[in-house]
Formats: structure tokens, sequence, C-alpha cells
């Protein structure tokens, strides 16, 4: 079989077989993997793409790592698989060090995808209150454009209505309130953290739905599929008061934000605050092998010491913290570490930001360039004045001619329902500097050639 044979062939068996979790950003886009080395990916053609997107926001330590093959390999002959309703050496290690990594006062519970971690929090959340004798508190409070899963009540917390409407109904009880937005919202970022419109709005829909109702707030520390949303710095705090006054709970879902993706191990470290509940998946294997977790605060653990038997919390899953998964996941740990990726995140994400701000802050449809370490977002407008979001197919026109050129970014935003006009980069976290300047030079040509 010639090569060219060869790949008719899997685009042929590619439709007959395989059903996309979304349409390609246009028919000739699709693109059938076949290799992957550092940043890059191969086509089964054998050419080469940048993948400034990581996968889903999730290759943090880039493609190609033997060292995470072989800590799964060793693991997966040691002892391929023991449930979790007992307990295993590799989850215990992994929960140790996760707990470290949060400041020694999480438990963890395990399972297999960031909307299931999600799905657990909630759970958790109504149960916790349940076990205080609170039983009124159910609802959750999440923002609109925010995305946090597939499942019914992760996808009823997620803010994006083209997503859901034709899945409806979702699970009752959320409630969703407008998102803090640097370039597009009201809130004054100068002002004291309660002060903020977006924080005032959920302590007023707390307080308009009765507080004894409300169960919880679920946020990510930076939106990251409705168009990486900067907040203002005081806003998580503010959001965390406003919980503390009203007794609910604070999830943040750090399923993209954690594992140093915003510059710090998780998200939430950039503004200072605790959170009750903390969901991570993605980043935590690198994406080599599914895991996710929820890190729960001891005192919420705790309120289920002694609790009858049909009292525990009545939650399973069978693959969750699988062992191969978890060697894989503390090795994956240790090179962040070794290898300073936080830091690196940090530095590379402000160079990235900078670079792209000089080359394209002077550019007619350039409403926004923001992010925060290597998580970057890049608002096309039609009109720098009224913010209108650019057509979709001048946003479609820089994602095909990147790809042409050998570069794969993201297109986000859920700015308007159903329309994305941010276009998104969040590359390996140890992408070289040479590479950046690749993802730098092709967007930037690409902006310029709408
Ligand atoms: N939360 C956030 C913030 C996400 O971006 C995602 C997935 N993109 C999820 C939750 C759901 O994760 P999964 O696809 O692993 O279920």
């Amino acid at each position: 079989m010639t090569k060219i044979e060869q790949s008719e062939d899997f685009l042929t068996k590619d439709k007959d077989y395989i059903w996309h979790s979304m349409k390609p950003y246009s028919p000739d886009a699709t693109m059938i993997a076949e290799k992957a080395e550092g940043s890059w990916i191969t086509d089964h053609n054998g050419e080469r793409f940048l993948d400034a997107m990581s996968g889903l926001w999730c290759v943090n330590v880039g493609y190609g790592r033997t060292e995470l093959a072989e800590a799964a390999y060793e693991q997966l002959k040691e002892m391929a698989y023991f449930p979790l309703t007992q307990s295993h050496t590799p989850a215990i290690k992994l929960g140790e060090k996760l707990n470290e990594m949060l400041g020694e006062e999480y438990v963890i519970f395990f399972s297999n995808s960031g909307s299931e971690a999600n799905e657990t929090a909630f759970k958790l959340a109504r149960q916790y209150h349940q076990q205080k004798g609170e039983h009124g508190r159910y609802k959750f409070i999440s923002r609109y454009r925010a995305y946090h899963g597939n499942s019914m009540g992760s996808l009823a917390a997620t803010g994006q209505a083209q997503r859901k409407y034709k899945y409806e109904p979702l699970a009752p009880g959320f409630i969703h309130v407008a998102p803090p937005d640097s370039y597009r919202s009201e809130d004054n970022a100068d002002c004291k953290p309660l002060d903020l419109q977006s924080v005032k709005d959920i302590d007023r829909v707390m307080t308009w739905e009765l507080s004894e109702t409300i169960a919880g707030v679920i946020m990510e520390p930076i939106i990251t599929g409705g168009g990486v949303l900067i907040p203002p710095d005081g806003y998580m705090a503010g959001v965390k008061e406003i919980c503390e006054k009203h007794g609910a709970l604070l999830i943040v879902d750090e399923v993209i934000c954690g594992f140093g993706r915003t510059g710090k191990p998780f998200g939430f470290m950039n503004y200072g605050v605790k959170p009750d509940i903390i969901t991570m998946a993605k980043g935590i294997t690198s994406a080599y092998l599914p895991l996710s977790a929820t890190a729960v605060k001891k005192e919420i653990y705790e309120a289920f010491k002694g609790s009858e038997e049909y009292d525990y919390f009545r939650h399973v899953n069978t693959f969750g913290g699988n062992p191969a998964a978890c060697a894989l996941a503390l090795k994956n740990l240790e090179i962040m570490e070794n290898e300073g990726l936080y830091n690196r995140s940090a530095e590379l994400g402000d160079h990235l930001k900078q670079s792209l701000s000089a080359s394209l802050r002077e550019h007619p449809l350039v409403g926004d360039v923001r992010g925060k370490g290597l998580l970057v977002g890049i608002e096309l407008v039609k009109d720098k004045a009224t913010k209108e979001p650019l057509d979709a197919n001048l946003v479609n026109k820089v994602i095909v001619g990147c790809k042409q050129k050998g570069l794969i970014i993201g297109k986000n935003g859920a700015t308007v329902a159903g329309y994305n006009n941010v276009l998104t980069l969040a590359p390996p976290l140890n992408i070289k500097e040479e590479e950046l300047d690749f993802v730098i030079k092709t967007l930037t040509d690409e902006i310029d050639a709408i």
C-alpha cells in the first residue's frame, strides 16, 4: 500500500468509524495524529504541527516523555488494578503529594475525568450540608460562559447555553451569574473585593434565593473555555467571603488552571484564597492516562465521620485512582518540579503575552490580549469601540491559516451564545523559546492577513 492510499484509507475509515467530540473548525481541518514529541504532533501523512493547545489544554509536560510511560508500565507489572473501596500504595502516595502541594489540609477522592471530579464535588457538598443537619442546601451558583463538564450535573453548572439546550432538563439547582471579565464587565478592578459588581451579584443572588438553600459556588480561577476571562485580583477573595457569609462552600475547578497552566501549581494560588473543594484532572497526568481528583478540606471530611452505614458518601467508581494512573501522575508532578515548570509557565507566559500585545495592540480587529502563565486569549472584534465579536468566518480564517503553517491554536469564548471569537493558546509548559517565537510570528502574520 502506498502512503497516499494509506492516508485516504484513514480518512475514509475515520468518517466510517469515529464519532468526533466536536465538529472540526472546517471540513479540511480534520487532523489524524499518529506520533508526538515535545510540543509537536505528526499526522498520518508525516506533516508536523506545533500543538499550542497541548491537546485540550492538558499535555503540560509535553509529548513523548518516556519516564511517564515507564512509570505506568512498572506499576502495571507490579499491580494493574485494585479498587479504592479498599486502598493501594500508589493512590496513597499521590494523595500525600497532592495534599502537600495544597498545604496539608485536604483529603482526596479520585475519579477519571474533570466532569466526574465536579460531579463528585456537587454530591459531596450536598451531603456535607445534610450531615450538618442543613437539609435545604442544594443549589449551586456558577458563572455564565464557564465550562464544567459533560455530565448532567457538570453540564448544568456549565454556563454556555448552546452546549445544553438539546439535553435539557439537566440536573436541577444550578443558577448562573455574570462572569468577571477584565475586558467586558463593569467591574472596577481597583475597588475592594466586596465592592466588585460581579461579587455583589453573587451576594444578592444568594440572598434572593435564600442562603439556606445554597450549597456552594463553583468557579474556575480563570474562566478558560469561556475565553480566558481574567478576573480582577480581589474577585476570588470576595466570592470566598460571600460564601462564608451565606454558609456556602467554594468549589474551585482547577481542571485546566491546575498544574502550572497559570504559572503556579494551582490557579487559586494566584489569588491567596483557600477553596473548600478543589477539582482537578487533565494536567494531573499531563493527559497520559485518565485520572481526576476532588480535594476536600479536612473539616468537610470530618463531618462524614461516625455516620451510620447508610450515611457514608455513597459514591463509587471502578477506575478512579487507577494504580498506573496514580504512579504516572506522581512522576508527572516530579517532572514539573524538577524542571521548574511552574515558574517557567509564569515567565514564558509573560513573554508570550507581552510579545503578542506589542505586535497586535494596534491591530483594528484585536480587542484584547490577556492571560496568566501559559494561558493566553486574544479577543477578535469587528470594532474596538463596540467590542462586537468578529465574524466566525474571519476567526476561522486565522485558525486554518495557522494550521496550514503548522500551528495548532484554539478558539473559545462563548461571548455570544454558541459563538467563539477568542483565539486561545495553552502550549506545553516546556515549550522551547524558539518554538514560542514561531507561535508568536505565525499567529501575528495570520491575524495581519485577515
Ligand atoms: N472543567 C473544566 C474547566 C474543563 O475545561 C473541562 C474539560 N475541558 C472539564 C471540567 C471536564 O473535564 P473532562 O473533559 O475531563 O470531563
